[in-house]
């Protein structure tokens, strides 16, 4: 019995399952792979992770001062965690 996709077909397809251009039957086939398929998962996740960075560092063009605030927003969220017990 052949689920009908290869790790290859499956990666080959991670940008467009992200850009959400693939077609219901393609999405089905392929996340029936990524079910059974641990790599191709753990191949995603990190294909995930840089196309949203991409996006977020295309995206954002954030003036200093909000960046300044983000950053120490950020900062003192980091701050919090540790230091409340
Ligand atoms: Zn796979």
């Amino acid at each position: 019995m052949s689920a009908g996709m290869t790790c290859q077909d499956a990666i080959a397809l991670l940008l467009e399952y992200l850009e959400t251009t693939l077609d219901d039957a393609t999405v089905a086939q392929l996340e029936a792979h990524l079910t059974d398929c641990a790599p191709c998962r753990a191949y995603l996740a990190t294909y995930r992770r840089a196309v949203g960075a991409a996006a977020t560092a295309e995206r954002v063009e954030m003036p200093p001062e909000m960046r300044e605030r983000l950053a120490s927003f950020i900062a003192q969220r980091l701050r919090g965690r540790s230091g409340q017990a």
